[in-house]
């Protein structure tokens, strides 16, 4: 992996050459034609190809981003190896086995299984970008109670 690219140091105004780019961030040429192979927009129909400050900018802030943050009906696609709307505007919430739901959708470019956890509270945002269908176990969820006052149910009949 790269370490944090320091794209502060990029003038937003100015064009660089692959090389300046890699000896104003240290890092080598081939990282940068691998940067410019995966997004990195660079004007290649001229010798030395232009790379653009600010598009330069922009890629380094996406790269140093922890996390790529999903939207509301976006999963994780760990197939295209980024956030990927849910195929058909449809989920599954799967709450069975935990307090934390699941969320679980098809990629809408590769249709591999994609998941991720969802807070209750985000429930109903949700459902107006998705439908949402329930997972359910063996009986209704608003029937059962909260799993922590199982727990606590159940320490009071152990002592
Ligand atoms: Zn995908």
């Amino acid at each position: 992996m790269v370490k944090r690219a320091s794209w502060w140091l990029v003038k937003i105004h100015r064009s660089y050459t692959v090389e300046e780019v890699s000896r104003l961030l240290g890092v080598s040429k081939a990282t940068v034609w691998r940067w410019i192979k995966n997004g990195l927009v660079a004007i290649q129909d001229r010798k030395p190809a232009l790379i653009s400050g600010a598009n330069l900018i922009d890629f380094l802030k996406s790269r140093s981003r922890p996390k790529q943050k999903c939207a509301l009906d976006e999963c994780y696609c760990f197939t295209c190896k980024s956030p990927r709307k849910i195929a058909f505007g449809e989920a599954e919430i799967d709450c069975k086995n935990s307090n934390i739901p699941n969320m679980l959708g098809l990629c809408s470019i590769c249709s591999s299984l994609m998941f991720k956890r969802i807070s209750k509270s985000k429930l109903s945002e949700i459902s107006t970008v998705l439908r949402l269908t329930f997972k359910q176990g063996d009986e209704p969820i608003s029937n059962r109670p909260p799993p922590c006052l199982n727990d606590h149910l159940q320490q009071e009949q152990d002592q």
